[in-house]
């Protein structure tokens, strides 16, 4: 499960931030990822409850925020492919290929957003 070493890196950066700021209570921890980024949602919060269990983070929030994939055909279009199978071999509404495309977003993760007190 990388879900588990996901949530501690990114508990580690939840705690830089936190101290930057001089903040002590976390609240609600906002992360974008792309539809490419290979999160199960339900994996990411479960390792994020088993982690802050005991610790300072206990009783934080976890927001899982699922970014659309946008994808660009060697024509120049970019779209958004409709299906999650093979989203990677869509047909381009533009010209209809079904491959050559890059992916633009939808592969990324990141911490978008921290309350803490
Ligand atoms: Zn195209």
């Amino acid at each position: 499960m990388h879900e588990i070493s996901i949530v501690t890196s990114l508990l580690s950066l939840v705690e830089e931030e936190l101290a930057k700021r001089q903040l002590q209570k976390l609240l609600v921890v906002r992360v974008r990822h792309g539809a490419l980024a290979n999160i199960v949602p339900d994996a990411m919060s479960f390792a994020f409850e088993a982690l802050t269990l005991g610790g300072p983070f206990e009783g934080a929030r976890l927001e899982l925020e699922e970014e659309p994939v946008v994808l660009r055909c060697s024509c120049g279009a970019s779209f958004n492919p409709e299906q999650k199978r093979e989203l990677l071999f869509a047909p381009c509404p533009a010209c209809g290929a079904t491959w050559g495309h890059t992916v633009e977003t939808g592969r990324e993760l990141y911490l978008q957003h921290i309350e803490a007190e």
